[in-house]
């Protein structure tokens, strides 16, 4: 009797000890669990970082959604915060947010530019080549702008607020994938020429606004290694900015593999990046824009005088010249 009372007191002690390791056990491991959920959520919003809404447009809000290492699915749990008045123009933010069990939390921006929109007039490209300070030389021909003349009409856009797109929103535009704001613009400067970066440069920089140099890449190709504050650099050819013997340029002579490969040099020069193209002299074939595509060119410029408009050809964009006798009313009314 005694025995088996002995045997039972051991068995409940073994038990009892079993249990307390277990429960430590599963604290233990509860606490790795609590530690191991550093990381924060993924939060995907279904919209893009920048987004142009036309004045009065309700319902601005993207889907988003959101999961978690640990908690999974926790869309529910996102909350956007930010006011945005559509009914007055202006640039807005909302935050997009979420938290997990954990408290790690990842919040996204997203700019929302309130405007009237871009009228059916459509988007003008300006087109410069170079300049010259009058109180130095004289201009050589009609491609050269006096540097206070260019002053002028950068002061102009600056202080009347004109909105310069980046090259993907002129392109999400042409494909009518999004508005632009009624007073959009777009500078470029053809060649890459030193009198660009000595004389117009700064002036961009003064009034921190951004233009597209179109670099002639075996030529001036040194001068975009440098990154300066306001300048993009695309391509204006690597070596396709001369003469043939039939008195065009000489790409409308060369065949595909030809153009191809002037083309691949230039991009390269240009760190792989460049995306926007201006044909030289402005001519071009099926040819070219075949060569473009297959190289990642997205745009292409000519030298025809027009607006950018929803639904043009992609490979032969107009654009606005700027000359040396254009006065600053005219300006006006060309970028109007
Ligand atoms: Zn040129």
């Amino acid at each position: 009797m005694k025995k088996r009372y002995l045997v039972i007191c051991l068995i409940t002690v073994i038990i009892i000890i079993l249990g307390i390791i277990l429960i430590k056990n599963n604290n233990s491991n509860k606490q790795i669990n609590k530690i191991a959920d550093s990381e924060a959520p993924q939060l995907i919003i279904n919209g893009d970082d920048k987004k142009i809404v036309a004045l009065g447009t309700d319902n601005i809000k993207d889907s988003a959604t959101a999961t978690d290492n640990i908690d999974g699915d926790i869309t529910e749990k996102i909350s956007v915060e930010g006011n945005v008045d559509t009914n007055n123009i202006g640039t807005y933010e909302l935050i997009y947010r979420v938290s997990d069990n954990a408290g790690n939390t990842t919040e996204k921006k997203q700019k929302i530019i309130v405007c009237n929109p871009l009228g059916e007039e459509g988007l003008p490209v300006l087109m410069y080549h170079f300049f010259y300070d009058e109180n130095k030389e004289r201009g050589k021909d009609n491609n050269w702008i006096e540097i206070s003349d260019f002053e002028k009409q950068i002061k102009y856009l600056s202080e009347n607020n004109f909105y310069f797109p980046t090259w993907e929103e002129v392109e999400k535009y042409i494909d009518g994938k999004t508005i632009l704001p009624e007073k959009s613009i777009v500078l470029t400067f053809d060649d890459g020429d030193a009198s660009f970066f000595e004389l117009a440069v700064p002036v961009l920089q003064k009034y921190n606004i951004d233009g597209t140099s179109f670099v002639i890449t075996s030529w001036y190709g040194y001068r975009a290694q440098e990154k300066l504050a306001n300048v993009n650099y695309e391509s204006h050819s690597d070596n396709m900015h001369q003469g043939g013997t039939d008195g065009n340029g000489v790409m409308l002579s060369w065949n595909y593999e030809k153009i191809l490969e002037d083309l691949n040099r230039s991009k390269e020069t240009l760190g792989g990046k460049a995306t926007i193209f201006c044909y030289p002299f402005g001519q071009y074939n099926e040819t070219a824009i075949e060569a473009l595509k297959e190289t990642g060119y997205k745009l292409a410029f000519t030298t025809e005088v027009g607006r950018v408009k929803v639904g043009f050809n992609k490979y032969a964009l107009p654009r606005v010249r700027i000359s040396k006798t254009t006065t600053l009313s005219q300006f006006k009314t060309m970028v109007r």
